[in-house]
């Protein structure tokens, strides 16, 4: 089975704010276990003590307000940023990034987190037909982090056979979408270092991050799919997703 872990960075609410990003990235059934062992080992050099108390969430490791972040210089705790991103980087070609990025004020009266689960429920199920069309006949399951925006994303999984069904995203996933605590699951703490990451890039202009997993997003004949940037009025954009579509066009 092919698991989609997806958290979000920015909040729906928060005016100053122009983006809300979903993502995070797909895996294989038996890479969680090789992501966890190599998260668990970078805990380890954070806390030897104690390692399963040290969870990896992006904004509290940049923001180093709170333990054991708090003693870490800056290049420290952006080093510790790329090594959680590096894992991903470094794995098999079975983990692949999927993040959709909405501007808040391009859609006024929609629902930001809505859109983004819509648009990457329809990814990942392309992706999965893509796989199948070439041999791979695994299901797909999406996993949420529990405090990703409650309210909407659990309405949503909730209410997901209708919607899924009104997507079209329905018959390659084998059950609802799951809601796993983030505590528990170094997966999805590595999902929210990738959505963290594409969040740093549109809200601030900080690359960085996302310069360390741009080659994972899924893609096909050099078109990003993986990576969407929904926002109405910026033609030029050049960031990887737009850009990607626009030479795909010219083809
Ligand atoms: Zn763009």
């Amino acid at each position: 089975m092919h698991l989609l872990y997806l958290d979000d960075a920015g909040s729906a609410a928060n005016p100053s704010e122009q983006y809300l990003v979903l993502g995070g990235l797909s895996v294989f059934e038996a890479q969680a276990h090789w992501i966890t062992q190599q998260l668990d080992r970078l805990a380890e050099d954070i806390n030897p003590g104690d390692p399963h108390s040290v969870e990896f969430h992006a904004s509290e490791v940049f923001s180093r307000r709170t333990q054991p972040w708090k003693r870490l210089s800056r290049d420290e705790a952006r080093g510790t940023i790329k090594s959680v991103l590096a894992v991903l980087a470094n794995a098999r070609e079975t983990a692949r990034a999927f993040a959709c990025v909405v501007h808040k004020a391009s859609f006024p009266n929609q629902d930001p987190m809505e859109i983004a689960f819509e648009d990457l429920c329809s990814r990942f199920d392309r992706y999965l037909q893509r796989l199948r069309a070439s041999g791979d006949k695994q299901r797909g399951l999406v996993i949420l982090d529990k405090s990703a925006h409650e309210t909407t994303l659990q309405r949503m999984a909730v209410g997901f056979r209708t919607l899924g069904t009104r997507w079209g995203v329905i018959r390659l996933l084998a059950d609802t979408p799951l809601f796993v605590d983030s505590r528990a699951s170094r997966v999805i703490q590595l999902a929210d270092h990738v959505a963290y990451a594409v969040f740093r890039r549109y809200e601030s202009g900080d690359t960085q991050y996302l310069d360390r997993i741009g080659h994972k997003f899924d893609s096909e004949d050099g078109v990003v799919h993986g990576l969407a940037h929904k926002e109405i009025g910026n033609p030029h954009c050049t960031c990887i997703a737009c850009l990607s579509r626009r030479s795909g066009d010219k083809r």
